[in-house]
C-alpha cells in the first residue's frame, strides 16, 4: 500500500485503474483511524477493486476557536490500519497542496446546513463540501463511504451530490460503538477517565430514546424533553443540542410521521461529541 502526497500522483494512479476497468471506492477521513474507520474502509474493499482512503485534516470545516491544532495525527498508525484491511492507496496531502496559495472556491450549500451542528458551526459544512467536492474531482470514485456517526453530513453530501450532477454513489455505513455504547470517534482521545465515564451518557440517551420509539412513542417534542432529561443528570455534560429533524431535509419535526433522525451534540468537558439514531417514522402519525 502506497502512501500518496499529490493530486498529480493520486489522479495518475487512479487513471491508470480506471482505464484497466477497476471499480474505485474512496473513504474521506480525517485520520487517527479507528474501528469506526474501519468498517467504512472493509465495505469499500468489499465492493470495490482499488480502495483510495483520504487522511487530511481540513482546515477549513475548523472554526476560529475549534481544535483544528490539537486534533489527533497518527499516519504510521493509520497506514499499518488501511494496509491490513485491505486499502490500496492512502491520499494523505498538505494543506498547501489541498489549498495552495491564491485559493478561492467554496461549495457551499444553504438550508439543511444551518440547523444541528451547523447552528453552533456555522462555517463547518462550507468547509465540509469544498473538502468533499475536491475529493471527488481529484479520486473521481465509483462509490464513496461515509459514516451514519455524521448523520448531517451523510445527508449533507448525498444533497451535495444530487444537486451537482456528480456521478457518484453514496454509502452511508453504522455507527460503530465501544463495547460500553460509546460511539467510536478520534476526539475520544480528549477524555479523561472521569469524562470517558461521564460521557457514556449521550448513548445512554440515545438509546433511552430509541426505546421509546420502539414502544410507540410518536411526538418528536416528548422524545427530545426524555434525552435531554438523561443527558442533564450528568453533571459534567453541557448541551450544545438535542433535536429530532426530517432525516432528508434536517429541518425540525413534531410528529415522528416521516423518516427521522434523532441528534444530539454535548460537551463533556472541552470536547464536544455527537451521537444519533435514525427511524422511519410512521405514515399512520
Ligand atoms: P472523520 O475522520 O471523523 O472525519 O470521519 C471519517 C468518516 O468516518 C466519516 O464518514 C465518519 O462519519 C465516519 N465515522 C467516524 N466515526 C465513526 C463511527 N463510530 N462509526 C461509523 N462511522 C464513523
Amino acid at each position: 500500500m502506497k502512501i500518496i502526497e499529490t493530486v498529480c500522483a493520486v489522479r495518475e494512479q487512479v487513471k491508470a485503474w480506471h482505464k484497466a476497468g477497476y471499480r474505485v471506492g474512496l473513504v474521506p477521513t480525517m485520520g487517527y483511524l479507528h474501528e469506526g474507520h474501519q468498517s467504512l474502509i472493509a465495505r469499500a474493499c468489499a465492493e470495490n477493486d482499488k480502495v483510495v482512503v483520504s487522511v487530511f485534516v481540513n482546515p477549513t470545516q475548523f472554526g476560529p476557536n475549534e481544535d483544528l491544532g490539537s486534533y489527533p495525527r497518527d499516519l504510521a498508525r493509520d497506514a499499518a490500519l488501511c494496509e491490513s484491511t485491505g486499502a490500496s492507496i492512502i491520499f494523505h496531502p498538505t494543506p498547501e497542496e489541498m489549498y495552495p496559495s491564491g485559493y478561492s472556491t467554496f461549495v457551499d450549500m444553504e438550508g439543511m446546513t444551518q440547523t444541528l451542528c451547523g447552528k453552533s458551526r456555522p462555517t463547518h459544512f462550507r468547509g465540509v463540501c469544498t473538502v468533499v467536492s475536491k475529493l471527488f474531482h481529484i479520486v473521481q470514485p465509483d462509490t464513496a463511504y461515509f459514516g451514519e456517526k455524521d448523520a448531517q453530513q451523510l445527508a449533507v453530501i448525498r444533497r451535495m451530490v444530487q444537486d451537482l450532477n456528480m456521478d457518484i454513489t453514496i454509502v452511508g455505513c453504522p455507527i460503530v460503538r465501544e463495547p460500553n455504547g460509546l460511539a467510536k470517534s478520534s476526539r475520544n482521545t480528549y477524555l479523561s477517565e472521569t469524562e470517558r465515564q461521564a460521557a457514556l451518557v449521550l448513548s445512554q440517551s440515545i438509546f433511552a430514546g430509541k426505546a421509546m420509539v420502539e414502544a410507540g412513542e410518536t411526538d418528536a417534542g416528548a422524545l427530545v424533553d426524555a434525552m435531554r432529561h438523561k443527558i442533564e443528570a450528568e453533571p459534567l455534560a453541557r448541551i450544545d443540542y438535542v433535536q429530532v429533524v426530517d432525516q432528508q431535509t434536517m429541518q425540525p419535526i413534531e410528529k415522528l410521521d416521516r423518516p427521522f433522525l434523532a441528534a444530539i451534540a454535548v460537551y463533556i468537558g472541552k470536547t464536544r461529541l455527537i451521537d444519533n439514531f435514525m427511524g422511519q417514522g410512521s405514515a399512520s402519525q
